[in-house]
Formats: structure tokens, sequence, C-alpha cells
């Protein structure tokens, strides 16, 4: 039998204790806000968990079989991000979904009771699509980062508009996020609706605005998508910063720099953004 080991240890723990840990440091994770699941390599959950051990069993509300039997280290409703590093086992909860794709099975952690995030549904149907897009697709996450919400109340929403700007306030944004950024409406938040037009979104791209609230990132490993949103984050930033000033924005990135950016580092701009490469 594999000897379990400490799952204080565990680098998916102590991944999820940084992440988080960063996001309130932030200033991005007020009280509650944010959540953040993470897809476990059965394999290495098994290490410190009898994974076949359920502690509870819920019903999703809904079907998802394609994730069936898959592992997700997920936050916990209402649990602060501010306090996760001092007690993971109580704000953060590791769930298997059953054969059948209808519910969660609880494996370890929400030691004094609760619930997985209220947007375990928006994040279940994202890693669903992702996947489809990507076999190494591992995690969701979800915060209120300043500057792209602030950029929500004075930039105009369509998505293609709003790819362009942050593409044109950093050199190497286009080359981390050459899908760009989508944006829906504002929606209300920890509804199915909001899960499956922020799964629908990402098929084309890694990063969802909502507006007046915050945004959606996906990615490979943790680093991946904090960085993929830091880096968002950052160009809305700058933005903000360049359009307070008296003169405003006075030149920029043009299209065909960024043309050449694409080509020299191998990446293919999302279609309709940028003006036709000469
Ligand atoms: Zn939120």
């Amino acid at each position: 039998m594999t000897k379990i080991h400490n799952i204080y240890e565990a680098p998916f723990i102590k991944e999820m204790c940084e992440a988080t840990r960063n996001l309130w440091n932030n200033g991005w994770a007020e009280r509650n806000g944010g959540n953040i699941s993470y897809r476990l390599d059965a394999a290495e959950v098994s290490y410190y968990l009898e994974t076949d051990r359920i502690l509870n069993e819920v019903s999703l509300g809904f079907e998802i079989p394609e994730l069936a039997n898959m592992i997700f280290l997920v936050s916990g409703s209402g649990k602060y991000f501010k306090n996760v590093w001092q007690n993971p086992a109580d704000n953060l909860v590791i769930l298997k979904i059953s054969a059948d794709g209808l519910n969660y099975q609880v494996l370890w952690g929400l030691e004094t009771g609760g619930v997985p995030t209220s947007e375990l549904a928006s994040h279940l149907k994202c890693h669903s699509v992702r996947l489809k897009k990507d076999p190494d697709h591992r995690v969701i996450l979800h915060t209120h980062s300043i500057a792209i919400s602030a950029m929500t109340f004075v930039h105009e929403l369509n998505e293609a508009a709003f790819t362009k700007t942050l593409w044109e306030m950093i050199t190497e944004c286009l080359v981390v996020f050459p899908d760009g950024v989508a944006v829906l409406p504002w929606m209300v938040a920890g509804t199915v609706e909001l899960g499956e037009a922020s799964a629908e979104k990402m098929r084309d791209s890694r990063l969802v605005v909502w507006p007046h609230h915050g945004i959606m990132g996906a990615g490979q490993s943790m680093d991946d998508a904090f960085g993929l949103v830091e880096t968002a984050e950052k160009a809305a930033d700058i933005y903000l910063l360049a359009v307070s000033t008296p003169a405003g924005i006075v030149q920029k990135i043009t299209d065909q720099q960024l043309w050449d950016l694409a080509e020299r580092f191998g990446v293919v701009p999302k279609a309709g953004i940028l003006a036709p490469k000469k």
C-alpha cells in the first residue's frame, strides 16, 4: 500500500495557499470575493488521500459527464482568501465528480462545514470547454481585479475594442493572450446563466471579463492562470493611468507593430481585431 503523506506538503495545497494569499495582497479578493478551481492529477492526490473514501456526496443540479471521476481542489463558498493559507482544510475542498457526472463527492476539506464556491457551475463548465481545447488545462481563477473592473466603467464593452486597447498598453500582452479577452454583459453573480455564458466565451478566449465585477482566467497551471490575469490587469492599470493624464493617450503601438510582434513570437492574433497586415 502506498504510504499516505501529509497533505499540507502537497504542492497543489501550497500553490492554492500562495495564490489566494497573493490575490488578497493585491487587493483583488476582498471579504469572500473570488474563487479558484484546480484540476488535480488522481495519482498525485492518492499520494496524500484515499481517493475512494467519500465523506459526502451532493447533487450538482446539472450533468457534466465529460468531467466524470475528475478531481478538483476548489475554494469554499463564503470563505475568505485572506484566511486560506492559515487553515486550508477549513477553507478549501477536494472533490471528485461522480462516475455519472451528476454529483460531486467530497474527499477532503471544509472541516467546519460549508459548500464549494457558489460559482462551481461556472468553473466546471469552463473546465469542460477548456479541456476540449487543451488537454493540459488545469486552473480556472476568478478574482475582483481592480483596474480591469474600473476599465469596464470607462471603456466601451465591445470585446474586440477592449482586447485591442489591452494589447496596445504593454508590448507583451499580444504574446501572453493572443486569443484576446472576451467581455460578457453584466449578469447576476453565481447563476448557471453566468456559468454557461462564461464557458461559451472560453471556447475562444482564456480571459473573460465580467463588467463591474471582475475577471475569469484559465490556465495550464496556477502560475499560468494567475499570470494571465495579472498581465491583463497591468495593461488595464496602464490604460487608466494614461487616460487620466491631461494629455491623454497621444501615441500607441500600431497595428502593424502588433503584427510584427506576432510574427516574431509565433502567435496568431485573434481574428477581427487588428487592421489587415501590410
Ligand atoms: Zn466575483
